[in-house]
Order: structure tokens, then C-alpha cells, then sequence
């Protein structure tokens, strides 16, 4: 049992009756079965979280379905003619698993006195090993806030420069922008410890960081990344509250100036995907536009997510071909070749649009209108399997891969001034 005081409860009636909650992945095979899938998720009565949106291009939606909501689900699947499977039979399980894991890590943390980057953290332990990795390092890193989230937490970047406070182009690493997504908050901290430790041993981050800075902004979503480990381990947007509404938070992945408010955007508070009431509206997204608008030379913006395995670049908002569309495929091949050359991890390569979805209001597409070339998503691990669930244990197969396809795309940078 959790112990945290919150716990991670998801609805109140899991587990009556012998029931779970389920994940099912619904297969969609044209247009007619994505607007019954897309009336489905939209349906307030079956109280669904949804993991995976459906969209146009054939991919498989994945769906939480709170055990009330098995049989009426089931039969809405059945009277549809749509086809399905259950990809996490005990849902609970899984949480109280990962759950168990995170509190016997903390003990041994606490006594052993050494962050253990094969587990994950609270805000609080990644925000002091932060501190430590600048305390080590001090000629290579520093922790530098960059402004406080809706609930007041500070937001935290490091940044790895040899420049001695010279202005030079920089790299921007961003990950956790979506809460629930710990894989990629737990890859960032590992690449920082990476970057640090490599310096001088590892001849491509030492020329990358002889001519760029690198910023790394491990949780983006801080707010967002405290509720998922007090009160729902599957919160997504930030914690901001919404006027005349009682649902809180927005998609801060949807509240960039870039296309605001247009298609793969909702103007629905109560949506996973509700855009908020104006651009750079949530706080944690302003921080970052200002810092990033007040710096004035990124070249690169990574932006870190889980899960399906894909590496995408702009745009999100259209299905309009980016101008730099050729070279920023080229190099997004390059880099899942690298990241694949470690365990076979296989990614798929493309604009937004349409390899997941349309998407208005994202990060990299903000950047790449506004003059920052080299703007890419990374969706990490796995394919469903565990979706945002995943294991502890692949937490450093995950980040030791992740690192091959980003030196790619950094190294593409350092060449590309
Ligand atoms: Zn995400």
C-alpha cells in the first residue's frame, strides 16, 4: 500500500466485484471506426483516460477503462464491429508495483546517500541531484531557475557550458512537459549525469560542447509531475485552474503560440488536450518562451515524451511540408539508426501530423517557427506494452539509447551553425 498520504487511487470503484481496470488498444482500420472511437473517448459515461488518441492513419488507440466501465465498454466495441485486445489486464498491479519499487529505492537513497538512476524520483531528489551534478562539475554545469510554476515550485534547468559565460549557440532539452510521462523525466536526468561524465572522455560531447551550450530542463511540468506521485499517477496537463469550470489544468503541449487553437486542440477544460484560454497561458510554458526568446541563439529544441517509439519533427499544426522537412528527416533517420544500434529498439520516423496526429500549440513547432531549425520530438518507450507504466528497470536501456540518437541530432548541430 502506498504511504504518501494521496495514494494512487484512480477511480472509486476499482477492484469491486473481482474487476480491474483494463488498458484496451482498439484497432482502427478506416474513417468510419475513428469517428465511433472518437464518440467513445468523448463519452463522458464511460469515464475513460486515453492514452493513445485515435486518429486518421490507422493507428491503434489505447484506452484506460476504469473496471465500472468493462461491460459497457465491451459491448459499445461489439455492437461497433470494432476489434480489440487488453494490453494491461491489472492495472492496479502495475501501480502498486511501481509504487513498492520508488519507496524501497528512497529508503536506500536515504541511507546510501547516492541517487540511483535506474529508479524514479520525486521532484524534490531530481531537484537536488540537479544540485549535485552542478556541485561536482562546477566548470561544466550550473542550475540556473528560470521561474515558478502555477503552484509556486521553482523551475530548474542546467546548463552545460565551456564558453566562461561567453554567449554562444545552444541546445535545448526539454522533458516531462506531460506528467504522467516519467520515463522522460527520468531519461533527462540520467543525460545529465551523462553529459557531465563524458566530457572529455567521449571525443563527440566534447567538440558539441566546445561550440554550443546545452540547457536541460528535466521536468517541465512540475505541478503536473508531484500530483501523479500524491494523488494520480496518470495526470497529464498542468494544475492551473480553469474559471467556471471544475476541471483543472491545461495541455501544456498545446499552448504555444504556434497554430494556438487550431486542429488536435480543444477549447474543452475538462479535455486532455484543452489548449488553455490564450497561448503561453500556463506558466511553466512562458518561463521557457521568455527564457529561450531573452537568450536568442537556439539552434536545436528537443522535446522528451513517452511512449510508442517515434521520432517526429514540425509541424504538428498542418499537413504543410516544413521547409527544412528533407534535412530534418535525414537527420531523424540518422538518429534512430544510432539510438536502434544499441538493443534493436525500433522508431518510426516523420512530421506530426501525420505520423501520430495533428497537433496544434506544440512546443517544437513554436520552435521551429520562431527560428529554431532543428526542432524534434521524441516519443520513448515502449509501444504499449507498459505504455506510461514502464518498468524501473528499462529506465537506463531507455536513457543509454536515447543518448546515441541525441548525440546524432547534436552532433548534426555542431556541424550546421
Ligand atoms: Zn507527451
Amino acid at each position: 500500500m502506498n504511504n504518501k498520504g494521496g495514494c494512487h487511487w484512480l477511480w472509486t470503484l476499482s477492484g469491486s466485484h473481482g474487476q480491474q481496470d483494463q488498458v484496451f488498444r482498439i484497432n482502427v482500420r478506416n474513417g468510419d471506426e475513428v469517428s465511433k472511437l472518437t464518440q467513445l473517448v468523448n463519452s463522458d459515461n464511460f469515464k475513460l483516460n486515453v492514452w493513445k488518441s485515435p486518429s486518421a492513419f490507422g493507428r491503434p488507440v489505447d484506452v484506460l477503462v476504469p473496471s465500472v466501465s468493462l461491460l459497457p465498454v465491451k459491448s459499445f466495441l461489439k455492437s461497433q464491429g470494432l476489434e480489440y485486445s487488453v494490453t494491461i489486464k491489472d492495472l492496479q498491479a502495475l501501480l502498486d508495483n511501481e509504487d513498492e519499487e520508488m519507496q524501497h529505492n528512497e529508503g536506500q537513497e536515504r541511507s546510501g546517500n547516492n541517487f540511483n538512476y535506474g529508479a524514479y524520483h520525486s521532484l524534490e531528489a531530481i531537484y537536488h541531484e540537479m544540485d549535485s551534478i552542478a556541485t561536482d562539475f562546477p566548470d561544466l554545469a550550473s542550475r540556473v531557475k528560470i521561474g515558478e510554476t502555477f503552484e509556486k515550485r521553482p523551475m530548474y534547468v542546467l546548463k552545460f557550458s565551456t564558453g566562461g559565460g561567453k554567449q554562444r549557440p545552444a541546445i535545448w532539452l526539454n522533458a516531462g512537459i506531460h506528467s504522467r510521462e516519467w520515463i522522460s523525466q527520468a531519461t533527462a536526468i540520467w543525460t545529465a549525469r551523462k553529459i557531465v561524465s563524458d566530457y572529455q572522455k567521449d571525443p563527440a560531447i566534447t567538440s558539441i560542447l566546445e561550440k554550443v551550450d546545452i540547457f536541460l530542463l528535466p521536468v517541465a511540468n512540475p505541478d503536473g509531475y508531484v500530483y501523479t506521485q500524491t494523488q494520480n499517477r496518470l495526470w497529464r496537463k498542468t494544475r492551473s485552474l480553469n474559471p467556471g469550470s471544475r476541471c483543472v489544468g491545461t495541455d501544456p503541449n498545446r499552448n504555444w503560440n504556434s497554430s494556438f487553437a487550431g486542429e488536435g486542440a480543444s477549447d474543452n477544460p475538462c479535455s486532455e488536450v484543452y489548449h488553455g484560454p490564450h497561448a503561453n497561458s500556463e506558466v511553466e510554458v512562458k518561463s521557457v518562451v521568455d527564457f529561450i526568446q531573452k537568450h536568442g541563439h537556439f539552434k536545436c529544441f528537443i522535446d522528451l515524451h513517452s511512449y510508442s517509439q517515434l521520432l517526429m519533427y514540425p509541424y504538428g499544426y498542418t499537413v504543410k511540408k516544413a521547409l527544412d522537412a528533407e534535412e530534418l528527416d535525414d537527420v531523424a533517420r540518422q538518429a534512430a539508426e544510432a539510438l536502434a544500434s544499441l538493443s534493436g529498439t525500433k522508431y518510426q520516423v516523420g512530421p506530426t501530423c501525420t505520423t501520430v496526429y495533428p497537433a496544434s500549440g506544440s512546443s517544437i513547432d513554436w520552435a521551429y517557427d520562431n527560428g529554431i531549425k532543428y526542432a524534434f520530438t521524441f516519443e520513448l518507450r515502449d509501444t504499449g506494452h507498459y505504455g506510461f507504466l514502464l518498468p524501473a528497470s528499462q529506465i537506463i536501456p531507455t536513457a543509454e539509447e536515447t543518448w546515441l540518437g541525441l548525440k546524432t541530432i547534436m552532433e548534426h548541430v555542431r556541424d550546421n551553425l
